[in-house]
């Protein structure tokens, strides 16, 4: 099952899937009974592809499910930073990765974007446990030197040590072997950033060409912040830095304009939508419909630890649960505050999980086709009791994901999509988790 567009749901029945010796897809076909398979997967099994965390900070995640009563300023000073801050311990740190990369692998999550601390030495040792589990991922160094905005112990010392530490952190990652995992500029977000760290990190992307990441638009605090600090908005004023390239992930933007948007797009660049994150500290449902009909490109993110949970699947979940909020609107006084039409489905959702992603990072992932890279999560949807009870009874009635063009076979499409739905929410066990046809999970 996957989703080739933002509106399709393909169910494909008794594939083969060949890769070449370098774990990428030469063929999917109809399975023959003479062919002789590596794999074989249970006939109940449901292939998807891996999922794509466009959005999360490593350091946070001892600080799940912790402290989501402050605003977004008063969370990092109080709770977040300091935490960051002990990641100076490379030993604790990779106690910390040691027990994260496995557990996001066997929640499906194939790729993930991350936010390190300020610490290159945690920072080196975060690429490396992604490559020794065999996790795709691209691995940010945190950059933040403003005085005004970061606490003293847990800041860059000046605009160029910040810089040259994020070329050193940069050129280390690279040292590791193939391209599974990647290093990705990352300004932490302009409130934490003085001009002149701005500035060189936008000229150390185009110089290395490496991608960018950061936070835009988050909450009406920060946006505010950089109104008042430039006089135009986050997205005019991280262009003006030469910040917005091709493939730059700018988490949230849930308060940029239309124009901002258009902005995005002429550079490449997109969104990752935090959905449960955005429910703590963004003041605003972000309405991922609007800007996905106009074509920004937009992938989906946990954002642990703003975000309390670490499975995709639950955060398509989220997705769908607050573009409903938006449609309909939160306040039971005032009608006006909704946006009808605003909704989005599960194929909606899981697609941002994975094509979606794959297209706002530019990597061949995302879906279970020739020439892309297998990565992909095997499910048994009959641990599920709701799944069981359905295909038991037959009793489906209706309602299944208008959006879904199921292919799977005649009298099978509203079961097809309802199983889709429930295994795209989090339903059944996740088996088998491959990363460029690398086995790197087993239950
Ligand atoms: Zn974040």
């Amino acid at each position: 099952m996957q989703t080739p567009s933002a509106k399709q749901l393909d169910v494909l029945v008794d594939q083969l899937i060949e890769l070449d010796g370098q774990g990428r897809i030469t063929d999917v076909r109809p399975a023959r009974a003479d062919d002789e398979a590596e794999v074989t997967l249970p006939q109940t099994s449901i292939l998807v592809p891996g999922l794509i965390d466009t959005h999360i900070h490593a350091p946070q995640w001892t600080q799940r499910g912790v402290g989501l009563d402050l605003p977004l300023d008063k969370w990092l000073n109080d709770y977040t930073f300091p935490l960051e801050s002990s990641f100076a311990d490379t030993a604790r740190a990779e106690s910390v990765w040691r027990a994260m990369v496995p557990e996001l692998l066997s929640v499906g999550t194939t790729t993930a974007v991350y936010y390190s601390s300020i610490h290159e030495e945690a920072t080196q040792a975060l690429a490396a446990a992604c490559a020794e589990h065999g996790q795709r991922a691209f691995v940010g160094r945190v950059a933040m030197d403003h005085p005004a905005n970061t606490p003293n112990d847990y800041r860059d010392s000046s605009p160029a040590d910040g810089l040259a530490a994020s070329r050193r952190s940069i050129e280390a990652i690279d040292r590791l072997t193939g391209d599974l995992v990647q290093p990705i500029i990352t300004p932490r977000f302009i409130p934490s950033c003085t001009d002149e760290l701005l500035t060189g990190l936008g000229r150390l992307a185009a110089e290395t060409g490496v991608r960018i990441q950061t936070h835009c638009s988050e909450s009406l605090w920060e946006h505010g912040y950089v109104l008042d600090r430039f006089g135009f908005s986050d997205t005019d004023a991280l262009a003006s830095f030469g910040l917005l390239t091709d493939h730059t992930v700018l988490a949230h933007s849930v308060h940029i304009s239309d124009a901002d948007r258009d902005t995005l797009m002429q550079h490449g660049a997109g969104v990752s939508h935090c959905p449960l994150s955005n429910s703590y500290f963004g003041d605003a449902v972000f309405p991922v419909r609007h800007h996905l009909d106009a074509g920004l490109r937009m992938g989906l993110g946990t954002d642990v630890a703003g975000g309390p949970e670490h499975s995709m699947r639950a955060t398509c979940g989220h997705a769908v649960t607050s573009s409903r909020m938006l449609e309909a609107g939160v306040d039971p006084g005032r009608s006006s505050w909704s946006r009808p039409g605003d909704r989005i489905d599960m194929t909606t959702a899981f697609w941002m999980a994975t094509l979606g992603g794959a297209e706002l990072l530019g990597i061949d992932a995302g879906l279970l086709s020739r020439g892309r890279v297998f990565d992909a999560v095997a499910i048994d949807p009959t641990t599920d009791p709701s799944f069981v009870s359905t295909n038991q009874t037959g009793t489906d009635q209706g309602g299944a994901d208008p959006g879904g063009t199921d292919q799977g076979g005649a009298g099978m499409a509203e079961s097809d999509n309802r199983r889709f739905e429930r295994i795209a929410r989090g339903g059944g066990t996740i088996t088998q988790v491959w990363v460029d046809g690398v086995l790197t999970h087993k239950r």
